[in-house]
């Protein structure tokens, strides 16, 4: 069900309440805290200025870290005022709460088009435990919710579900914003009507983590595409070898059903025919948990489809890159979450930054539709310097997941329908 959004409501002289996603990377710098990477901050201000544009009084509300219920300083939100200020060239309000006499004094004192950003919501228990009453006094000091944060859309909090119901129940709106609207577009609509050849390439650690994806996947997409660890589990339910390779043993059963309803849908699905390998070695380095540090030595191409007992599969082989490439290039539309490696290493990064290089390229030669489904896979494209290349890139990671296993996210799903 298509939901309102933020152009369909005159909000002109209306508090609007807006929760973002303003969980951003912070660090200290001289005894204070600064936001380290402000992408999110930008994402919003779309968002902002057609709210600012269209005479809202606008109130952001986002969490920031795990507090869990305590006023922790340092995930305090007033340094995200200060950045979202300088970038939106208008002065940034903020109150020291998120509920209570001094937010309402505050938005009281709002003119249209002013902004006003709360502290942290997860400063209290009651926002996970998406607490009525709590939801009840957020909803108070509004006439309007927008959720434009949908990277917490998949969790039912007071700030992302609770109170677009209060809203709803006084008689307002609850209202997509433009990051969200355009979420939903892609993740959702295009890849419901997806052009075809309609090719997903799916990467990461764990099987377990993206079955139901592919699952899903399974009944829309032409060509799936598999890398990353979660490869070896697959090679595994093909009784081959894979030495040292991080899998999942009791997921092979998993692994072989997913296939076989390849097979019955007619759904090509391609595994990879060689790889990069690594021996794992103990040094005498502790890492943060105490453990030993162990260091990949030796890489190389295995071009064998069985991987020796002491080495590890770190990356798709040049082989199998080729073939994705080629696969890639024929589609009109891609979906990529996950690397096809361990691309943090740059021993490591080539055949992730080979997918990503055919997902640009099936974008601009063939005009594809192109959505990076967030997560690790956004770094890796990012570390490619390839991001403003694709058609889309999702800001969440478990949201954008839950979104693709064809879950309705409590965040979404509280809007009010068109
Ligand atoms: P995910 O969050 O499931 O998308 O997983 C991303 C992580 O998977 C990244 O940190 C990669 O380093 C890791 N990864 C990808 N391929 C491998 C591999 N062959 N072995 C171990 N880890 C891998």
């Amino acid at each position: 069900m298509a939901k309102l959004t933020v152009n369909d409501l005159d909000v002109s002289g209306k508090r609007v309440f807006v929760r973002v996603d303003y969980n951003v990377p912070m660090e200290e710098k001289d005894g204070q805290m600064v936001v380290n990477d402000s992408t999110r901050i930008k994402e919003t201000l779309p968002t902002l200025e057609l709210l600012a544009k269209k005479g809202a009084k606008i109130i952001l509300a986002a969490h920031l870290g795990r507090p869990k219920g305590q006023r922790e300083a340092t995930m305090s939100l007033k340094p995200v005022a200060k950045v979202l200020s300088e970038m939106i060239k208008k002065p940034v309000a903020f109150v020291d709460d998120c509920v209570g006499e001094q937010v309402e004094l505050a938005v009281s004192k709002l003119n249209p088009g002013d902004i006003l950003l709360l502290e942290n919501v997860r400063y209290y228990n009651q926002e996970e435990e998406n607490n009525p009453e709590f939801a009840a006094k957020l909803a108070a000091n509004a006439d309007v919710y927008v959720n434009d944060a949908f990277g917490a859309a998949h969790r039912a909090h007071a700030s992302t579900e609770g109170i677009a119901t209060a809203i709803v129940k006084k008689g307002g709106k609850a209202v997509a914003g433009l990051l969200m609207e355009r979420e939903l577009k892609f993740l959702g609509d295009e890849l419901e009507n997806a052009s075809r050849p309609f090719v997903v390439i799916l990467g990461g650690a764990k099987v377990s983590d993206k079955i139901k994806v592919i699952d899903t996947l399974l009944d829309k997409a032409d060509t799936i595409l598999i890398g990353g660890a979660m490869a070896y589990t697959f090679k595994l339910a093909e009784g081959l070898k894979v030495g040292q390779s991080l899998v999942e043993p009791d997921k092979v059963e998993v692994a072989r059903a997913a296939v076989e309803k390849a097979k019955k849908k007619n759904v090509q699905f391609l595994i990879p025919s060689d790889n990069v390998v690594a021996t794992p070695f103990k040094t005498d380095k502790l890492n943060k948990k105490g453990k030993p540090v162990i260091e990949l030595q030796n890489p190389r191409v295995n071009a064998e489809k069985n991987i020796p007992d002491s080495e590890e599969g770190v990356d798709i082989g040049p082989a199998t890159a080729k073939t994705y490439a080629e696969v890639i290039s024929k589609a009109k539309t891609v979906l990529w979450n996950g690397p096809m490696g361990i691309f943090e290493d740059p021993r490591f990064a080539e055949g992730t930054f080979a997918v990503a290089r055919a997902v640009v390229e099936a974008t601009q030669k063939n005009g594809a539709k192109s959505i990076i489904g967030g997560g690790d896979s956004v770094k890796a494209i990012n570390k490619a310097k390839l991001g403003d290349k694709v058609t889309f890139m999702s800001t969440g990671g478990g949201a954008s997941l839950e979104f693709l296993e064809g879950k309705m996210l409590p965040g979404v799903a509280a809007l009010s329908d068109k």
